[in-house]
């Protein structure tokens, strides 16, 4: 980094303990949070305002509404209540026109004996109730007023922000903090978007946008204001760096392929079915890619089951025709196994050799395999994230495919293309994310998009059920089997309690032995065995050696049992609507009808509260775009990629689904202004450039360093 960017860039990274006001103890609760710096502190936004310019008088307040008033304490005491005794704080208070009781029921007593001191000052804001005759608030929010404090400008008289909790620091304190931060720094606060662009989207500079979003002046329309131009600066700045990296992809010189159709036709007449259309035009889309010398950077998307895995492995073909190599990188070891052993027969039987490499493959077995990667023998290569460690070398990678991109993150998709030369790379997903928000989340990769299924395919008739229908679906159960069907059975796994889980599917692998005994066999599946064990239960359950699977959510991705017709899921409400999507695509993928039991307590199937809201989708649809759309809805784009996971950075203010509009604009405008300036070399831009390029903000330094 240059010595000028670091000065310029000082003050938001200037410690918080330096800012006045602000000693060792105060930054420490600030730290708790994760704000350790002015540039924390400065996008550190109230969660909402409150207005105090008008402050009530006792005898106005309206029972129902949330008012604000300043009163002194006229009598406090703690009391027991009720014929339980429940003990509960309370105080009268007055301004001289009426009287009101403020009520708590969790307080530190010898706290409010110390601060419930007669006529000592406070302003009161809260739901007025009335209580008999007298009017109360319960677990109203205070603020000890001292003296002269009435005029004081930063918590009365005024809109005052409301910040979120900082450990045990008071909210008064809170927000002298910010007060000063934003008073010494904000004016501080490099302008990093052109003026065309501000003045287009009539947006206010950096400094006034800051001040305002803290400390609003006049009315609330502007705070607003204010926010969007913060939120627009740092989707702006996400997309400016999707834009950098798409046009520099555009520019690299990878690998053009010739496109050989001979083992292309071999696989087709091995194939148990035709291609669909849709198939074959994504598959032209991705020969398109490899033919040309532009590395290719491709999102497959397709709805689970839609087909995605032939498609990948048909397009590897002429890779592997022209003496390249292919890694196909799945995000589980059941997964990786599978894809193994679906495509391993063909790769034979096609003349090319097929390694498999996961965390289990050890010791002078994974030597060898390593050893005949590196000299070029081993044509095809699939595995888990064991392919991207650091000791795998390929001879002439040419072709990285990632399943279940919603797994991986940018880091992984970057360390594998890093494992050769420029090569091509594919990336596919079964979460099927809004096309809107696909573009602006992996908006440096083209798309692609399966949006047909396999002919045959009937939907799967969902139920939502309690245990009280245990009975009842015990005999359904039973009758699928005794038909030739098989089921699997799932349990929610939480990571903190992964035992607890496991003990569970255990209990009810048990349980359903018995109640399934003598005529059908019950396997059990979970994170915990060793490969070799699940890869064995998976073979049995392949074979129809067991007729229900009990497993944890490792099931969840890619696995492909077509003779499975029955999926039940245990806590269904502990699950995302996508994941339940998920989970319910390993049913009806032959042509037997197929069902899905949702299991839930029974508050949750009465359909009364929004847990069995969100859970009736699945019943009404089985379209994943419709299913993720809500999800989206319900759970914001954070959690429904799994920031983290995804490689999303985890915003600081916007939210992707409330702010799609905004993001959209942000998208236009930095994609426009790549265009017109493909290195930000312009002498305008180069204030932004430093933002993109070395700004704090780490997840837009990752996502240009790939
Ligand atoms: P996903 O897209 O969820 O990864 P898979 O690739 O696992 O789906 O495919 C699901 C199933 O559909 C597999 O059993 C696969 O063999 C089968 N399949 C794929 N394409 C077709 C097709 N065109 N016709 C019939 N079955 C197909
Ligand atoms: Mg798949």
């Amino acid at each position: 980094m240059s010595v000028s960017s670091e000065k310029r860039d000082w003050p938001l990274r200037a410690p918080l303990r330096y800012v006045k006001g602000v000693g060792p103890v105060i930054a420490a609760e600030f730290a708790k949070r994760g704000i350790e710096t002015v540039g924390d502190a400065i996008y550190f936004l109230p969660r909402r305002y409150e207005d105090r310019r008008f402050l009530k008088k006792i005898c106005d307040l309206q029972v129902g509404s949330r008012e604000i008033f300043l009163a002194e304490i006229v009598h406090s005491a703690e009391h027991g209540m009720g014929r339980s005794r429940r003990r509960l704080f309370e105080a009268v208070v007055s301004d001289g026109t009426g009287f009101i009781t403020l009520r708590w029921f969790h307080y530190a007593l010898p706290l409010f004996r110390k601060e419930f001191q007669n006529r000592r000052r406070l302003l009161v804001c809260g739901e007025v109730k009335s209580f008999g005759p007298r009017f109360e608030i319960l677990h109203p929010e205070i603020e000890w007023i001292k003296e002269g404090e009435e005029t004081d400008s930063l918590h009365m008289r005024r809109i005052v922000p409301i910040y979120p909790e900082v450990g045990r620091l008071s909210a008064k304190t809170v927000r002298r903090v910010l007060k000063s931060v934003v008073d010494c720094y904000g004016l501080q606060v490099p302008e990093n978007i052109p003026h065309e662009i501000i003045a287009q989207l009539h947006l206010p500079s950096i400094p006034k946008a800051i001040a305002e979003a803290h400390f609003p002046g006049h009315s609330l329309q502007e705070t607003e204001v204010a926010r969007r131009r913060l939120i627009f600066e740092e989707l702006f700045l996400f997309e400016l760096a999707l834009a950098l990296r798409y046009e520099r992809n555009r520019h690299e010189e990878g690998i053009a392929f010739s496109i050989q159709e001979d083992l292309e036709k071999r696989l087709r007449a091995m194939l148990p079915f035709r291609l669909t259309a849709g198939q074959e035009r994504v598959l032209k889309e991705i020969q398109a890619d490899l033919a040309s010398v532009r590395p290719m950077h491709r999102l497959l998307q397709g709805d689970v089951g839609s087909g995605k895995t032939i498609v990948g492995f048909m397009a590897s073909l002429s890779v592997v025709n022209c003496s390249y190599q292919v890694a196909l990188m799945a995000p589980t070891e059941v997964l990786a196994e599978q894809h193994y052993r679906n495509l391993y027969s063909y790769a034979e039987r096609l003349g090319f050799r097929m390694g498999l490499l996961t965390s289990e493959v050890k010791g002078k077995q994974r030597e060898k395999l390593l050893k005949e990667l590196g000299s070029g023998e081993i044509a095809y290569l699939i595995g888990t994230h064991a392919v991207i460690q650091e000791g795998v070398r390929f001879h002439r990678l040419g072709l990285g495919i990632i399943d279940e991109q919603h797994r991986f993150g940018v880091l992984q998709r970057t360390a594998l293309r890093q494992k050769g030369k420029m090569p091509d790379l594919l990336v596919m997903t079964a979460t099927p994310i809004p096309r809107s928000l696909a573009m602006t989340v992996y908006g440096d990769l083209d798309l692609s998009a399966l949006d047909e299924m396999p002919p045959g395919r009937k939907p799967v008739q969902t139920f939502i059920l309690t245990d009280r229908d245990w009975d009842r679906l015990l005999r359904f159960l039973k009758a699928e089997l005794a038909r030739g069907g098989q089921a699997y059975c799932i349990y929610p796994l939480i990571e903190e309690s992964e035992k607890v889980d496991l003990k569970n599917a255990t209990q009810m692998a048990i349980r359903f032995s018995q109640d399934l005994a003598p005529d059908f066999q019950v396997g059990l599946l979970h994170g915990r065995m060793t490969a070799e064990e699940k890869e064995s239960v998976l073979i049995r359950m392949k074979n129809k050696e067991i007729h229900l699977l009990v497993s944890t959510t490792v099931v969840e991705v890619g696995i492909d049992i077509p003779n499975a017709t029955m999926m039940i899921v245990e806590h269904a409400e502990r699950f995302g609507l996508s994941q339940l999507h998920q989970l319910r695509g390993r049913v009806g993928r032959g042509s037997q009808k197929s069902y899905c039991f949702l299991m839930t307590h029974p508050g949750a199937a009465l359909g009364a509260t929004p847990t069995s809201q969100r859970l009736k989708i699945l019943t009404q649809t089985n379209n994943g775009f419709v299913i993720a759309e809500e999800d989206l809805k319900i759970r914001g784009a954070g959690e429904f990629l799994g920031v983290r996971q995804a490689g999303l950075p985890d915003f600081r203010l916007a939210n992707l689904f409330r702010d799609a509009r905004l993001l959209a604009e942000a998208r236009r405008l930095a994609f426009d202004l790549i265009r017109r300036d493909p290195n930000l070399s312009h002498s305008s831009h180069q204030s932004l450039r430093r933002a993109v390029v070395d700004s704090s903000p780490s997840p837009l330094k990752l996502l240009f360093s790939g």
